[in-house]
């Protein structure tokens, strides 16, 4: 057996069932495994590494930085963070940012807001969370108990009190479930992990107005619809609608670990000194991958680029559903999109690897695609042909 997985099985938690590759190096919007074979990736390392692989301009700002200063903590201020703080309160149209190691810790932030809102006004630790059946927003036990999916929850009860789940898309569901006691209704602007549901116009909007009525926290769960993957930098600009938080990971850091949750009218001033911290977020070297990410997306045109290859991604996958009857429908985005078969996907997955391939899926019956913001329309035709081949 290959000595890095007998390694790896070894001595790592079996927290994942690893498909049995072992990646070394990447070229643009290739990957290459420890034997040289070449991938397709239609993953980017689940939304995360939206520039491809081996971007210069990324690469030698990152360098750049680590041989000047990677940490400071947050007792002090640096540069980097500053800087990308602003740029990111600009892109997604938000007042004050927090930088967080991971998009989880991010949820963290937003439901500390929404409890703290209520706190302030109320003077109780008992505000309400609505959030979405099929929703994810990640592992830790504050983000676990919002992901409206029993099986992720079940064997690690008791989740943390005050949430209740609403039908995503459903305005009817959410109005049900409010009370005196709600301070936030949160849910992911298009959902990822639950299937490649985008919400709906009168949905979002809904939410938005009923969020204005009661005096509730708006927060937007953008880790992995938010920048860029829809075309805009923020999947919410499509939506008329103005959260009052949001939440960002994945493609922020395109590989170095970074998160975020913003703020913006009502939010702003709930946390204070003291109220929440870490250690290493909002380092100089997240710093200066969030610069870099911005930098190139607007050099680069990146946003042009996912809307215009993304509307072909679009039209050869509806091909396909309209080719073969055991597809079900397309659902998303621009590069975030799902394809619904009747049946299950994981037979593809590992066929399509077979064949230089890398795409993965969301729920048993979707197969996710999820590829770096730049790739042309050549690679579209590449992944199609794959497919083609691996579900014929
Ligand atoms: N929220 C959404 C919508 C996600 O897709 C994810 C991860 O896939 C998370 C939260 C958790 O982010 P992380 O894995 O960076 O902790």
């Amino acid at each position: 057996m290959n000595k890095t997985i007998s390694k790896a099985d070894e001595y790592l938690i079996h927290s994942y069932n690893r498909f049995p590759i072992v990646l070394e190096k990447g070229e643009g919007v290739y990957l290459f495994d420890d034997g040289g074979k070449k991938y397709l990736d239609f993953a980017s390392g689940i939304g995360v590494f939206a520039l491809g692989y081996g971007n210069a301009k990324y690469n030698e700002a990152i360098k750049g930085q680590i041989d000047k200063l990677i940490h400071t903590s947050n007792l002090f201020y640096n540069a980097p963070a500053a800087q990308g703080a602003e740029k990111f309160v600009k892109a997604a149209n938000m007042e004050r940012v927090f930088f967080t190691n991971s998009g989880t810790e991010a949820i963290e932030g937003a439901i500390k807001i929404a409890r703290k809102y209520y706190y302030q006004k109320t003077g109780k630790p008992e505000g309400e969370i609505i959030a979405m059946n099929h929703s994810f927003h990640g592992r830790s036990m504050g983000a676990l108990s919002l992901t409206g999916q029993p099986k992720y929850q079940k064997a690690f009860g008791p989740m943390v009190a005050n949430i209740k789940f609403a039908e995503f898309n459903d305005l009817e569901s959410v109005k049900a479930l409010i009370n005196d006691k709600t301070c936030g209704i949160i849910f992911e602007t298009i959902q990822g992990e639950g299937g490649l549901y985008p919400s709906t116009k009168e949905f979002a909007q809904g939410v938005k107005k009923l969020c204005v009525d009661k005096d509730i926290l708006l927060i937007l769960d953008e880790i992995q619809c938010g920048m860029g993957r829809t075309g805009k930098m923020f999947a919410y600009e499509d939506y008329d609608i103005e959260p009052d938080v949001i939440t960002c990971a994945k493609a922020l850091g395109c590989g170095i670990p970074v998160g975020a949750f913003a703020v913006k009218n009502k939010a702003v001033n709930v946390i204070e000194p003291g109220d929440h911290g870490t250690t290493y977020g909002g380092n100089p070297l997240i710093g200066a991958a969030v610069n870099a990410v911005f930098d190139i997306f607007e050099e680069d045109k990146v946003l042009d680029n996912v809307q215009n290859v993304g509307a072909y991604l679009e039209m050869k996958l509806d091909e396909l559903v309209n080719k073969y009857d055991f597809i079900k429908e397309r659902r998303g985005k621009g590069f975030m999109q799902g394809l619904e078969f009747d049946h299950e996907v994981g037979k593809y997955i590992i066929k399509a690897q077979e064949l230089g391939l890398i795409v993965i899926s969301a729920g048993p019956n979707v197969l996710r695609f999820l590829p770096p913001l730049v790739i042309e329309k050549k690679h579209v035709d590449e992944m199609i042909e794959i497919i083609e081949k691996v579900i014929s």
